[in-house]
């Protein structure tokens, strides 16, 4: 189960999951609001925070969650705050799933999506969200060609019978997100 700890929260954020379970991880911390807050009234401890990339509206807020409960910091390169440095195929246990990492340049060179395809969860951050639409690929680093690759692999490596897909911004998608992913890919092509 995941919660969006940014539900609701009116500051520039990116949203930011807590999953609980055998590993309580929270999937990016958010910034400019006080998350280890929202977090302290729904868990003790938290082992871990994966950051999807690091972009300020996802990392602002990861000093704050740091310092209140030293959890292990997984990233990609480009992370520095990362104790652990992800690479793409790795394994990351979020709540009671195992996840594998897949790396997903173009909205950011350093963009990782989360995939568990036994709990049938994909965790897209910028790269696909509602409706088919996709990450900007304006800011520095970013790239078009590359994001409809990574958008692409998706759709090889995600099953269609996906269950949910918890993006980095806006609401998650749990009505057949796989035709998301599908629709994304077709539409990143143009503009
Ligand atoms: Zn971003």
């Amino acid at each position: 189960m995941a919660t969006n700890l940014s539900a609701g929260v009116q500051a520039f954020t990116s949203n930011a999951f807590l999953v609980t379970g055998d590993r309580d991880v929270l999937v990016d911390p958010g910034a400019n609001y006080d998350v280890v807050s929202k977090l302290r009234e729904r868990v003790d401890d938290l082992d871990a925070v994966v950051v999807t990339h690091p972009h300020p509206d996802h990392v602002g807020n990861l000093d704050a969650v740091a310092d209140a409960f030293d959890p292990e910091i997984l990233g990609f390169e480009g992370v520095e705050e990362a104790d652990r440095e992800l690479a793409d195929g790795d394994t990351v246990t979020v709540g009671d799933d195992d996840y594998e990492v897949l790396h997903t340049p173009g909205h950011e060179p350093h963009h990782v999506c989360l995939y568990s395809p036994s709990a049938d969860v994909l965790f897209s951050a910028d790269l696909v969200f509602a409706n088919g639409s996709f990450g900007r690929t304006d800011l520095e680093g970013g790239d078009r060609e590359t994001l409809v690759d990574s958008i692409d692999r998706l759709v090889d490596v995600v099953d269609d019978d996906l269950a949910a897909m918890h993006t980095g911004h806006g609401p998650s998608v749990t009505s057949d997100p796989y035709a998301d992913i599908e629709l994304a890919a077709r539409t990143a092509r143009f503009r």
